[in-house]
């Protein structure tokens, strides 16, 4: 997608260690015009899905994912990262290794929202080593729903996540795919 690449050589800063931040226009201060026309174009890949429900998960997966579900109508879960030990037997429940982070977190979905009948559409912002995408698609096998596919908005295509997802049989879309990246040049695949 023209437009996010556009955006990310214009507004994005590259960090140490494989992190571009993009704090300005998609995950702090957000552009809505732009996630607008991200839900738009994942309505184009994936409106012929039979989706009936969008996962996420939380903080920054949330608006797009929203912005999308308008385009779906249909609604939005987010898997929480779960802070206590206990884990209630109401809950599927997962693991993910935040790649920003290094930490190693509970990602947790009610069972009364995810459903076997349940069509899928996982959306995330970024695809890095591809943990957090793989926790979601758990909760979703969990509940005996079926992943339709994951729409991401910038795939790190340098890093294994991409690949591990798609050698499962995931149809991964992603709007932004970056070859390589070094802290004063940016190539998209
Ligand atoms: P993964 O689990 O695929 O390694 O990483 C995906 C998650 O890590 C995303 O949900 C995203 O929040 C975060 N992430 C991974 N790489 C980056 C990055 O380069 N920049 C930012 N801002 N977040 C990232």
């Amino acid at each position: 997608m023209k437009l996010l690449e556009d955006r990310i050589r214009q507004d994005g800063k590259i960090r140490s260690g494989g992190v571009l931040k993009v704090d300005s226009f998609l995950n702090h201060q957000i552009d809505v015009k732009l996630y607008g026309e991200i839900g738009k174009e994942f309505h184009r890949l994936f409106g012929d899905c039979g989706v009936t429900k969008i996962l996420t998960i939380e903080a920054s997966g949330i608006g797009i994912a929203c912005v999308a579900a308008q385009f779906f109508d249909v609604p939005v879960i987010f898997a929480k990262k779960n802070k206590t030990k206990n884990i209630a037997g109401d809950v599927y429940t997962s693991k993910v290794e935040s790649f920003t982070h290094g930490k190693v977190y509970d990602i947790i979905v009610a069972k009364e929202f995810l459903l076997p009948e349940d069509r899928v559409l996982i959306i995330d912002d970024f695809l890095a080593n591809g943990s957090a995408l793989q926790g979601l698609i758990n909760l979703v096998k969990d509940a005996g729903a079926t992943v339709v596919g994951a729409g991401i908005c910038i795939e790190k295509a340098f890093q294994p996540g991409g690949d591990l997802i798609r050698s499962m049989g995931v149809r991964v879309e992603s709007l932004a795919k970056i070859k390589s990246m070094t802290e004063d040049s940016i190539e998209f695949c």
